[in-house]
C-alpha cells in the first residue's frame, strides 16, 4: 500500500494517519479509497471500538482533495476520472457519517475542503489552537462538496451561505460554533488523549482532556452575517451591499469578486433546497455531485485550478459575471444526472413503479425517478418515450405488481377511470400516488376505494410548474396515512426538493388549491398594480424595487415578476409562453370555488380571479399564454 497514507489497528483503535506533510496531507483517490477499505473492516471487527484518523506533520490535517491529477485529466478531455473520483469519496463521506462506530478526527492546522470531507463527518471532531476549517471550493469554479455544503446547511443562520460564498476560514471556536467540530482539546493534550482512546476504546476520555473553547469570532458577526446574505440569489445578496454599506459588506464584496459567480449561485441555490427539508448529506451529496460532475465542461473548474494551482496567477477569467448570472444556467448544473445515481453504503432498495401520464410534468417526473435507479414502467394514452422508463401497452400493465403507482393526469374525471381499472390489479400494501391537481373530492373517493382493497392512497400534488418537474424541484402537498407518506418519501425527494405532510386523503389536493387560489388573486393583483404604475408614468424597475422589498412583496412579483426584463428571469421575458398556463390557472381556480362552494366558505377574491381567468382564456386571448400575460392585458384595458 501507498506510504501516502498509514493504516494500523492498535489497542482497541483503527488508526488511520494522513501522512503526505509536504503536500498538506492532500487526500488522493488511492488514499479515499484506503480509508474506505479501512473502515468496511473495521465496522465488522469486534476488536475495534473506534477510529482515530489524523494528520502527519504539523501544518495541517489535510488541505485539501488532490486536484492536479484531475486538472491533467480534465484538460485532456477524460472527465471520467474526476467524476469516478467524486462519486467514490462521496460515498466515503456519507459512509464517515454514519459508521456504527465513534470515528474521533484530530484537526490540527488546515482542515480545508476534502479534508473536511474525511475530517468533520465523523462522531468526535476535535480542534486544537492551530485548527483552521474552510470550504474554498467557490474559488476554483466548484461548489463547497464532500457533504460540505450539508454541515454549511446546518449552519446557525445564514452562516453557511457567508461561509460558502466566501471561503471564509474558521478558528477554533467557529468551528465548533459553525457544527463543523464538537470539542477543543489542546494540542499539547493529544497524545495523552489518543493514548486513552486506544488503551479503552471509550470515547469518554475526550471530555476529560476538553478545555473551553476559545470564543467564536463568527459568533459576534451573526446578525449581520444574517442581514447581509439571507437573499434567495445572489443578486439579492449584491444588493443588499449596495443597500446598507458598512466595512463587512466591502470586505464581504470583495471576495466575492474573486470567486466563481456560477458556483456561488449555485452553492446559495443548493443550501436553500436542502433547508427547505431536513438537510441529510446523502442529499446534499447528490446535489452536489450534480455540480462536480458537470464541473469540467459547463463550469469553470479547469480554469479555476489553473489559476490557482498550475499558473498560480490568482486570476481567473470566470464565463459568468457576477452581476448578471443567468439563474437558468444555475439551474442545468443541478438538474438530475440521466442514468446515473451515487451509490451510498446503505442503499434503499431500489422501487417498482408504475408511472401513469407521461405529459409534460409527468415524463420529467417519471425520467427522475428512473436515473435515480429505480425500475420505471410507464403508461400514456399517446404514445410517448421517455429515457430509461419502460413502456407498458396499458395501465394495468403499468400497474401491476408495482410497489408504488403515480398518476399524472389531466383531471379528477379521469383520474377516477384510471383508478377504476388499476386498483383491483394492485398489490396490497402497495402505494396509490396521485400527483395530478384535481378536486378533493375525486381525491377522497379514490383514496376511499383504494383502501377498501388494501392499497395505501396518497393525494400528492405539486406546485414548481414544468421547470420543476424537469430539475426535480417540485414542492409535494400530501395527504393520506403517516405510513404511505413515509413510503413515499423517498420518491418526492428524487422528484422535488420539499414534501409536506398535510393530513388525511384530500389534504394535499385542499392545500394546493387553497396556494393556487392566493396565487391567482395576487398574480392579479401584481398585474394591476404595474399597469397603473405604467399609466402614473411609474417606472416598472422603481416599482419592483419598491414592492419587491416592501409590504406588497409576493412571489408573483419576487420571483415571477409579469413585467419583461425586470426583477428574475420568467416567461413574461420569453414573449408569455408559459410557464404555467392561464388555461391551468383557471382549472385551479375553478376547483377552488367547487370546493368552497361545497364547503360553504366565502372566497370573494378567489371567485373575482377565477372569473378574470375565464374571461381571460375564453374571451380573450388568454389560452396557451403564461398566466402571468394578465399584465398586457391590464395595460391594453381602461376603467370600466
Ligand atoms: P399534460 O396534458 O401534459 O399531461 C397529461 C398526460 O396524461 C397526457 O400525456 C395525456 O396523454 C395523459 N392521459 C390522459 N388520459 C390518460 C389516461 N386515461 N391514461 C393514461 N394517460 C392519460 O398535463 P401536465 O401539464 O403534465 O399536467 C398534469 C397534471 O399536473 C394536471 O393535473 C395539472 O393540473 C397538474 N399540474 C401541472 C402543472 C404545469 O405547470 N403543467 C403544474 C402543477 C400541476
Amino acid at each position: 500500500m501507498t506510504q501516502d497514507i498509514l493504516i494500523t489497528t492498535q489497542g482497541q483503535a483503527g488508526r488511520i494517519t494522513l501522512n503526505r506533510p509536504d503536500a498538506l496531507n492532500a487526500l488522493s483517490y488511492e488514499m479515499c479509497l484506503a480509508i474506505e477499505d479501512a473502515l468496511l473492516a473495521w465496522g465488522r471487527d469486534p476488536d475495534v471500538a473506534l477510529v482515530i484518523i489524523e494528520g502527519a506533520g504539523d501544518r495541517a490535517f489535510c488541505a485539501g482533495g488532490d486536484i492536479s491529477e484531475m486538472y491533467r485529466t480534465g484538460i485532456a478531455g477524460e472527465y471520467e476520472y474526476g467524476r469516478q473520483f467524486w462519486r467514490d469519496e462521496y460515498r466515503l463521506n456519507a459512509f464517515m457519517a454514519s459508521y456504527p462506530k465513534p470515528i474521533v478526527s484530530f484537526l490540527h492546522g488546515f482542515t480545508m475542503g476534502g479534508g473536511v470531507g474525511v475530517g468533520c463527518h465523523g462522531s468526535h471532531r476535535i480542534v486544537c489552537e492551530t485548527s483552521q476549517i474552510a470550504m474554498p471550493e467557490c474559488g476554483i469554479g466548484l461548489v463547497p462538496d464532500v457533504g460540505g455544503t450539508y454541515l454549511l446547511a446546518s449552519a446557525p443562520g445564514r452562516l453557511g451561505e457567508y461561509l460558502g460564498l466566501t471561503a471564509t476560514r474558521m478558528k477554533t471556536g467557529d468551528a465548533i460554533y459553525a457544527g463543523f467540530a464538537d470539542s477543543f482539546v489542546p494540542q499539547d493534550k493529544w497524545d495523552l488523549l489518543k493514548a486513552a482512546l486506544i488503551t479503552t476504546g471509550e470515547v469518554t476520555a475526550i471530555e476529560e482532556y476538553s478545555a473551553p473553547a476559545p470564543e467564536s469570532e463568527l459568533a459576534k458577526q451573526q446578525e449581520q452575517i444574517n442581514r447581509y446574505f439571507g437573499g434567495e440569489r445572489l443578486g439579492d445578496i449584491l444588493n443588499g451591499f449596495a443597500a446598507m454599506p458598512s466595512d463587512f459588506a466591502d470586505a464581504s464584496l470583495k471576495v466575492l469578486k474573486r470567486n466563481d459567480p456560477l458556483a456561488m449561485g449555485a452553492t446559495l441555490e443548493i443550501l436553500h433546497r436542502l433547508r427547505m427539508g431536513t438537510p441529510t448529506i446523502e442529499k446534499a451529496l447528490e446535489l452536489e455531485y450534480r455540480f462536480t460532475h458537470r464541473a469540467h465542461e459547463d463550469g469553470d473548474f479547469l480554469e479555476g485550478i489553473r489559476a490557482a494551482i498550475i499558473d498560480k496567477d490568482r486570476n481567473p477569467q470566470w464565463t459568468r459575471k457576477l452581476e448578471a448570472l443567468p439563474l437558468v444556467d444555475v439551474s442545468k448544473m443541478l438538474r438530475p444526472i440521466p442514468g446515473i445515481k451515487l451509490q451510498f453504503h446503505q442503499e434503499e432498495t431500489a422501487m417498482k413503479i408504475g408511472f401513469i401520464g407521461l405529459g409534460n410534468m409527468g415524463g420529467h417526473m417519471a425520467r427522475n425517478l428512473a436515473s435515480a435507479g429505480h425500475d420505471v414502467t410507464g403508461f400514456d394514452t399517446a404514445d410517448v418515450s421517455i429515457e430509461g422508463v419502460s413502456k407498458a401497452g396499458t395501465a394495468v400493465e403499468a400497474a401491476k405488481g408495482m410497489d408504488v403507482v403515480i398518476t399524472m393526469l389531466p383531471n379528477g374525471a379521469i383520474l377516477r377511470a384510471v383508478a377504476d381499472e388499476i386498483l383491483p390489479v394492485m398489490s396490497a400494501g402497495a402505494v396509490f400516488a396521485d400527483c395530478s391537481t384535481v378536486d378533493v373530492e375525486s381525491a377522497r373517493a379514490v383514496a376511499e376505494k383504494a383502501q377498501a382493497l388494501g392499497v395505501m392512497p396518497v393525494d400528492a400534488p405539486v406546485s414548481g410548474g414544468v421547470g420543476g418537474a424537469d430539475a426535480g424541484t417540485l414542492t409535494f402537498m400530501v395527504g393520506g396515512s403517516a405510513e404511505a407518506f413515509d413510503k413515499t418519501k423517498p420518491l418526492f425527494d428524487i422528484m422535488g426538493q420539499k414534501a409536506v405532510h398535510c393530513g388525511p386523503s384530500g389534504n394535499g389536493q385542499a392545500a394546493k388549491i387553497c396556494n393556487n387560489m392566493i396565487l391567482g388573486v395576487t398574480m392579479i393583483a401584481t398585474c394591476e398594480a404595474f399597469a397603473l404604475a405604467d399609466k402614473l408614468g411609474l417606472d416598472r424597475q422603481a416599482m419592483f424595487d419598491v414592492v419587491s422589498t416592501s409590504s406588497g412583496a409576493s412571489w408573483s412579483i419576487n420571483a415571477y415578476c409579469p413585467a419583461p426584463g425586470v426583477g428574475p428571469t420568467s416567461p413574461s421575458d420569453n414573449d408569455y409562453k408559459p410557464g404555467f398556463a392561464a388555461e391551468l390557472m383557471l382549472k385551479d381556480l375553478r376547483l377552488s370555488q367547487d370546493a368552497a362552494t361545497s364547503a360553504d366558505a366565502d372566497t370573494p377574491m378567489g371567485q373575482l380571479a377565477a372569473e378574470q381567468y375565464r374571461q381571460f382564456v375564453e374571451d380573450e386571448d388568454g389560452q396557451g399564454r403564461d398566466f402571468s400575460a394578465m399584465l398586457p392585458r391590464f395595460v391594453s384595458r381602461r376603467r370600466s
